[in-house]
């Protein structure tokens, strides 16, 4: 049998208040579909911990400039149903673009600071449409527990700061990193690398290792750990650097000496592909 699908965001709303009001849990999972191992392992983290499982598969047109991938990002509903059957998904909520936006919406989230640096920088819009949209999936699936991945670290920071400000009944947790064998991050996007850009794609996970390694010797100047990661990724002939950065976990910024929770993080161009990925490393004391 394959999981529910629904287009209705009444639906869902119906599926989740009966849950709740039987003492069900409610574990959320949203995604842009094209699903692969890295988002079945937060509905599986879902399903281990909550009594029902919402899955949404929505690529939301907000968070692209008009100058990004927003009608070639790779789409496949059969294969998504099939993985969400898989985990053992209850419900998939998959709205056409009408139902969450039957006009351009008038109100719209922010987020200061913690959207402002990395990604911020170079898609200045991409984390106001991720944040709006993020809300108005929370408001539409109520409270819950929603499973975001920490390959996206900026966004998790992002969505876990905008939940603690509006205090919705949502508590955001994050999920490990899947990766290749070969250290390359789970990515839908992956699919636009050619063969000779998928085999230098892993440079930028060596890149973050060759970070933290610095890191956890006890570098803490940033500019030196980031010198040495950008030094790495200049070694693969077909990337092209956006950014490298070594920043506290927390806010993403530096406030002197790196401390404590440091994140490494990432993004490189191979091609029509931006791949973007990030690992954490704990100052030694
Ligand atoms: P996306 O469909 O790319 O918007 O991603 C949906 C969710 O899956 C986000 O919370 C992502 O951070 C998470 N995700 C994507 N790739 C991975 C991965 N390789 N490992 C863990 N989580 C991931």
């Amino acid at each position: 049998m394959t999981v529910e699908s629904t287009p209705s965001i009444a639906r869902v709303r119906e599926v989740t208040d009966r849950a709740r009001a039987a003492g069900r849990r409610v574990g959320f999972v949203p995604t842009m579909g094209y699903l692969h191992e890295g988002h079945a392992s937060l509905v599986a983290a879902a399903r281990a911990h909550d009594d029902l499982v919402i899955v949404s598969i929505f690529v939301n047109p907000l968070q692209f400039a008009p100058d990004e991938d927003l009608d070639a990002y790779p789409r496949d509903l059969d294969h998504d149903l099939a993985v969400c059957t898989r985990e053992g998904a209850d419900l998939v909520f998959v709205p056409p673009v009408e139902e969450m936006y039957p006009r351009p919406p008038r109100t719209t989230v922010t987020v200061a600071g913690v959207s402002e640096p990395l990604e911020g920088r170079s898609r200045p819009t991409h984390f106001a449409g991720v944040a709006t949209v993020v809300a108005k999936l929370f408001a539409i699936v109520g409270g819950c527990r929603a499973y975001f991945g920490e390959k996206d670290w900026q966004q998790l920071r992002v969505v876990q700061t905008m939940a603690a400000d509006l205090s919705l009944p949502v508590e955001v947790v994050g999920c490990p990193i899947v990766r290749e064998p070969d250290g390359l991050a789970l990515s839908s996007r992956n699919v636009y690398l050619d063969a000779e850009e998928r085999a230098q794609a892993p440079v930028l996970y060596r890149a973050l290792c060759r970070g933290a390694e610095l890191v956890a010797e006890g570098e803490t100047d940033p500019g030196r750990v980031e010198a040495a990661m950008a030094a790495l990724v200049a070694e693969a002939p077909l990337a092209t650097l956006d950014y490298v950065a070594a920043v506290q976990a927390d806010s993403l910024t530096v406030d002197g000496p790196l401390h404590g929770e440091v994140r490494l993080l990432g993004a490189v161009r191979f091609g029509r592909a931006r791949l973007i990925d990030n690992l954490g490393v704990t100052v030694p004391d």
